[in-house]
């Protein structure tokens, strides 16, 4: 997307901190995301992407400073945690559907249940999603009749399915098999085209580089840069950036 400056900002985190007992996981985060922007958060394994990620829709609560999403701070403890939770939708690393459930009612569970949608709306819906991800024809599944991709697609229309105004993904790709990474990387590009805001923990440097507006870089609980993709992969700023990409690339 082309990001300008009257663009609104969707995601704010100012000066965030938080502690592990004596951890200091996140040490001073400063980050704007605008409303379509599409970040990659990348970063040696424990500095604090999950953690990061996590606080935005209250996963994790913090020590210090605000964390506020399309215009709400999530982090005073007057706001309506299940709220934000319809309104930010989390796909993990493992997908997390109910294994009791169809495909269609894992999908339509949540709208029904916590939107109050009636279940012809929400079935509706459900089926359009399962058409962006490729999967119509297995509405009437269960997961464990599914592949991990399949399954991770299916988690992804069901964040969907609660109209978010912003997606996180943390490593939704690492869990699964080589020759399935493609189809679920191809659904989030789909959808960062469509102009959703996105906050992306992943490894495939492919997609940052194609599909992402910035990539942030983190160690230790700090944004060492955050940057366009082309700078950061040609020209990273820092030691721990240049040994980080050496290590994956
Ligand atoms: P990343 O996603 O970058 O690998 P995490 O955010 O998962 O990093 O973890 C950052 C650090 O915080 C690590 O040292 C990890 O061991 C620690 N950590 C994560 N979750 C917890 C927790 N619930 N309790 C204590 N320490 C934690
Ligand atoms: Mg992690």
């Amino acid at each position: 997307m082309t990001v300008t400056n009257e663009q609104k900002i969707m995601v704010s985190f100012k000066n965030v901190h938080k502690y592990f007992k004596e951890l200091h996981v996140i040490n001073g985060v400063n980050l704007d995301i605008k409303q379509g922007e599409v970040v990659v958060v990348c970063g040696p394994s424990g500095s604090g992407k999950s953690t990061l990620i996590r606080t935005v829709n209250q996963l994790e609560s913090i020590a210090s400073g605000e964390i506020w999403v399309d215009g709400v701070n999530v982090a005073d403890p007057k706001t309506d945690l299940n709220k934000i939770r319809t309104e930010v939708g989390f796909v993990f690393q493992h997908f997390n559907l109910y294994p009791h459930l169809s495909v269609l009612d894992n999908i339509t569970l949540s709208p029904i249940k916590v939107k109050g949608m009636n279940k012809a709306d929400a079935e509706k819906l459900a089926l359009e999603l399962l058409e962006k991800v490729g999967l119509a024809h297995k509405k009437g599944a269960f997961p464990n009749q599914l592949s991990g991709g399949q399954q991770q697609r299916v988690a992804i229309a069901r964040g969907l399915a609660m109209q978010p105004r912003v997606m996180l993904f943390d490593e939704p790709t690492s869990a699964l098999d080589p020759e399935m990474v493609g189809e679920v990387l191809k659904v989030m590009k789909d959808l960062a085209q469509s102009g959703m805001t996105m906050m992306c923990v992943t490894h495939e440097m492919g997609f940052a580089r194609e599909v992402a507006d910035r990539i942030i870089f983190v160690d230790a609980g700090q944004i060492l840069e955050d940057r366009e993709p082309n700078e950061f992969f040609t020209n990273p700023q820092t030691d721990r950036s240049k040994q980080f990409l050496s290590q994956i690339m």
